[in-house]
């Protein structure tokens, strides 16, 4: 393919990588421009190649709103935010981490994310840092919980699971895990056979499985039932994965100690901070603490893998002749 005629559009390139920048560069004529869903569906129509991150859904209203479209590039492991089905039916190679597991291990940012969202949880920090702001130094309302000792419990023992793992025997806690697909296993790990069982024995329960048909609303009313109400969940997953109604009924009723989720189920949709409803219950409970996706967004680890999709993308564009590729159904 003659790459000088691909048109690239980076459609959310705030801090991108000046690095990437430089070698997306060599393969077409990259825009640059940080755009709203209205935007992005206005500036699609001669874009062969569409960078992204977790801002839209990459759905059919976007891919049908490229009619040149033949590369996607999401510098992330999940890919619930695009439709691939479409995707693949329209000729749309998606390039992203999944499955890259040598480079991903040197990715951190997620699984430190989601242990300083724990500690966070059970030390009461934002609660406690708010007090102070307020004039008070109040040593006794915000008693939190010891984790040496404790048993942490992981369900999807994959990139992020493994590394949570090893952050909790660094912390001296007895670390159980349930996956049934992983084949080999860390010794220092116990392994769970089922997710009842998990659930029973986990004091801090921690979510890092992909989202998928099969895990959608894995954890609902009956797998929470199952903690202890002393029990803390953490998920850094995706929202989805969690029935966010059947949480808020065990925070509200005092079911589970305290949950900290970086994902909600909504939360591509414009309206999510009045219409989730754990947002709401957040405003004024201390026992749910919520970050806005922020696991993977270290300037660090963004960086790390936007030069390694840049460099998919060369190799990509080297190797499938997309000159001689059939078009697409359009
Ligand atoms: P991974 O693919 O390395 O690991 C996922 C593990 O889950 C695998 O070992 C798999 O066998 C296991 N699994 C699959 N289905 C399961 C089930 N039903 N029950 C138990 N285990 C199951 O993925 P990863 O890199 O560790 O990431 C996990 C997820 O974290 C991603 O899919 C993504 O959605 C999410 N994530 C979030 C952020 C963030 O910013 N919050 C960043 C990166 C990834």
């Amino acid at each position: 393919m003659n790459t000088s005629t691909l048109n690239i559009l980076n459609a959310e390139s705030l801090d991108y990588s000046s690095a990437a920048r430089e070698i997306v560069s060599g393969v077409g004529d990259l825009q640059e421009s940080d755009l709203s869903r209205s935007e992005l569906l206005g500036s699609l129509e001669k874009v062969d190649v569409l960078i992204v991150r977790l801002r839209n859904q990459i759905n059919r209203e976007v891919i049908d709103a490229a009619p040149r479209l033949k590369i996607i590039i999401t510098a992330t492991t999940g890919l619930d935010h695009i439709d691939m089905s479409y995707a693949a039916e329209k000729g749309i190679l998606v390039l992203s981490l999944k499955g890259e597991i040598d480079f991903l291990r040197s990715i951190p940012a997620t699984a430190e994310h989601t242990w300083g969202l724990l500690l966070a949880l059970i030390r009461h920090l934002p609660w406690a840092y708010q007090s102070v702001l307020l004039g008070q130094w109040d040593r006794d309302r915000f008693r939190g919980r010891d984790l040496a000792g404790r048993t942490l419990g992981i369900v999807g023992l994959g990139r992020i699971g493994e590394k949570i793992a090893h952050y909790g025997q660094a912390f001296g806690m007895n670390v159980i895990a349930y996956d049934p697909y992983r084949k080999d296993w860390i010794s220092t790990v116990e392994r769970i056979s089922s997710l009842k069982e998990l659930c029973q024995k986990s004091e801090i329960f921690t979510l890092h499985v992909p989202l998928n048909p099969e895990t959608k609303n894995l954890i609902g009313a009956q797998e929470i039932s199952w903690l202890s109400s002393e029990a803390v969940l953490i998920n850094t997953a995706r929202g989805a994965v969690l029935k966010e109604a059947a949480l808020l009924e065990a925070l509200q009723n005092r079911r589970l100690a305290g949950a900290a989720l970086d994902v909600i189920s909504d939360e591509t949709q414009s309206n999510r901070l009045t219409t989730n409803s754990l947002i709401d219950y957040a405003r004024s409970h201390q026992n749910l603490l919520l970050s806005p996706h922020i696991g993977g967004a270290t300037i660090d680890s963004m960086h790390a893998t936007e030069i390694f999709m840049a460099n998919k993308l060369v190799q990509t564009v080297k190797s499938i002749p997309f000159d001689r590729r059939p078009e697409a159904k359009r």
